[in-house]
């Protein structure tokens, strides 16, 4: 089904991305009172001339990620049904089409509108599995194992991982790690983010533990 919003709403997340990458480099600033999909202002601050321009768009303009770049709910909403739609015709499963309208594909939080529950606990260890001590960080929360999925980070076994949040599931955890090593060779970054599946984390409490979901797959699907 086409519909004439998608493709503009998917350019222009990708222009606020370029954004930002710019800013870095001291050039043109986006702007931050500006919907990152339709690059209307909230209504509110608009003069009487252009509030039937933004009409279509009505709403107040929200942060619902961690990027510094705001959006209107009811653009968010139009964008996840377009997005939806165009993961499925591009042959992705269900569970990994929900993960990637479910999160931002920037920083990596889960889109929220009306505040972020925090997660069953603060902290966790690691917990590798396998030869390598490490377990790759997914970019999204999804059981999917393609390459398109995954960051360049590991958490290493017994690394005390920062928990930011779950996903829908509640099967896995957004965490913050410093350092974080390279999941492929040596090195390593001073801090990275990204999705982790429980299976992987050992709890202080078994309190937690016992209210984690039963994993979809086993622990050794990495
Ligand atoms: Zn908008
Ligand atoms: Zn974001």
């Amino acid at each position: 089904m086409f519909h004439p919003f998608h493709g503009l709403a998917i350019q222009n997340i990708l222009w606020a991305c370029h954004l930002t990458a710019v800013n870095s480099a001291g050039q043109k600033m986006a702007s931050s009172d500006e919907c990152r999909l339709c690059w209307c202002k909230d209504l509110d601050d608009l003069e009487d001339e252009d509030k039937h321009i933004a009409a279509g768009n009505a709403g107040h303009l929200c942060f619902p990620c961690n990027c510094r770049a705001p959006v209107h709910v009811r653009c968010l909403s139009e964008w996840h049904q377009s997005r939806w739609w165009q993961l499925l015709e591009q042959g992705f499963n269900f569970d990994e089409a929900h993960a990637r309208i479910d999160t931002c594909e920037v920083c990596g939080a889960r889109w929220m509108t009306r505040g972020r529950p925090k997660p069953l606990a603060a902290w966790a260890l690691c917990r590798a599995r396998g030869g390598t001590g490490k377990v790759a960080l997914r970019r999204f929360p999804t059981l999917s194992r393609a390459t398109r999925n995954f960051s360049d980070y590991a958490a290493a076994n017994g690394q005390r991982l920062e928990l930011l949040e779950q996903d829908v599931t509640g099967e896995f955890f957004r965490v913050r790690l410093a350092p974080a090593a390279f999941y492929q060779g040596e090195g390593s970054s001073a801090i990275a983010e990204g999705w982790i599946r429980h299976v992987y984390l050992e709890f202080e409490s078994e309190t937690v533990a016992a209210r984690l979901p039963t994993p979809t797959m086993p622990p050794a699907y990495t």
